[in-house]
């Protein structure tokens, strides 16, 4: 419910070596799907590091496998000058790899994780790991952050579909970087195997392999928690053109959401201090005005107005600056009260494609993922990923 924005370039550091993603056929078991990779931490002076059983270390980028005494349990992970030190031992390299024996014996900080993890040094010597797993799995450890596992079936199923679409699109397209998606709300949420849970699993097996296309290919199937009523053109934000994430979908069905309506008081400091970080100062904050309207009624841009000048900025940036939990959604009325700016809004989230309230609703109504979907995604179909790569290769057999 967490997915909020929408970062379509994401950061890029400074030596890609990682190959291109892979069919996923690590430990031992039945390979079900591609291999996503999961930026899991960032900017860490130090990670914390456990794996119950035994397990390959391998440096990277060479991937020359190392020889370890000991029980990694507890241990300090911490970059070098030269290289990266786990517990007593450095290694000469960018980084380690951890490929555990048994699935969901590794641990990151408080933790749990399925597949391997890279930990590497990011170019001002501080530490990232990268979280390499199936994406079924992966889906495991995403679902129950995005809708809770107490929702009908037929929700979890269609929020388990467009999120296997969104990782799948995300695989397709960030070959060339270091990983595929975040764990945090500019993706969708991971929290490793640490937060699965029995329903949202379950949704996930009943929907395997399961991907919504469009004229054959797979699209980036964005949702939100509550539209609010209509839901938002991907062209409004992100300049997609794409039949079904053009919006205007009227959706009453999240009615029933807690985020229909909201209020929100931010001090006109922290917005001044977000506009001077992000080389838009105005001075002191006298003024905000929403100056146009996107075709779903949502705020496009706004002109703020203060004692150093005047700038005009995109609501969703401004929206993102401020936070997306403070400012929920660009659907908002302004006001200044002494020295707050009083939000009064609707709906929470960018408002493209599936509406997770309003996929509630429909379940309740009895609908199923099928008609939720078509719902929120016109013109769009299902189809199974791994039947689509079996007829492509027989269409262009081996020589
Ligand atoms: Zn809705």
């Amino acid at each position: 419910m967490k997915f909020t924005s929408y970062s379509p370039s994401p950061l890029r550091y400074f030596l890609a070596f990682t190959a291109a993603a892979v069919f996923y056929s690590g430990l031992g078991e039945a390979a079900a799907g591609p291999a996503v990779r999961v930026l899991i931490s960032e900017n860490k002076k130090l990670i914390r590091l456990t794996v119950k059983g035994g397990c390959q270390l391998r440096v990277l980028p060479s991937l020359v496998s190392v020889k370890r005494s000991g029980k990694l349990t507890g241990i300090a992970v911490i970059s070098t000058p030269k290289g990266i030190q786990v517990g007593l031992e450095e290694f000469f390299g960018r980084g380690i790899r951890i490929e555990p024996k048994e699935d969901r014996d590794l641990y990151l900080d408080e933790s749990r994780f399925r597949g391997s993890v890279d930990i590497l040094k990011d170019p001002a010597n501080s530490l990232y790991a990268v979280n390499t797993l199936d994406i079924e799995k992966y889906l495991y450890g995403v679902l129950h952050h995005e809708v809770a596992p107490w929702w009908p079936m037929e929700a979890l199923k269609a929020q388990a579909i467009a999120a296997r679409t969104y990782a799948f699109y995300q695989i397709q397209v960030s070959k060339t970087q270091e990983y595929d998606v975040k764990s945090s709300t500019s993706s969708q949420v991971y929290g490793g195997s640490t937060t699965e849970r029995t329903r949202s699993k379950r949704a996930v097996d009943m929907t395997r392999g399961q991907v919504l296309s469009f004229e054959g290919k797979v699209f980036p199937a964005y949702f939100h928690a509550t539209c609010a009523g209509v839901t938002a053109g991907a062209q409004e934000l992100w300049k997609i053109d794409l039949a079904p994430l053009r919006g205007g979908v009227p959706c009453g069905y999240c009615r029933i959401s807690p985020h229909t309506e909201w209020q929100s008081k931010v001090p006109l400091a922290t917005i001044e201090e977000k506009m001077n970080k992000n080389g838009r100062s105005v001075g002191r904050v006298l003024k905000i005005e929403p100056i146009s309207q996107t075709p779903s009624a949502r705020v496009g841009s706004l002109r703020i107005t203060g004692t150093g000048g005047e700038t005009v900025m995109a609501a969703k940036d401004f929206r993102i600056w401020v936070g997306g939990n403070k400012i929920r959604s660009t659907r908002f009325t302004v006001m200044i009260q002494d020295d707050l700016a009083v939000f009064q809004g609707k709906g929470w989230g960018h408002g493209v494609g599936l509406c997770q309230w309003g996929a509630l609703g429909q379940s309740l109504l009895g609908h199923n993922f099928e008609k939720i979907l078509q719902f929120y995604y016109p013109g769009s179909e299902i189809v199974d990923h791994r039947l689509e790569n079996s007829k492509s290769e027989a269409r262009n057999p081996k020589q």
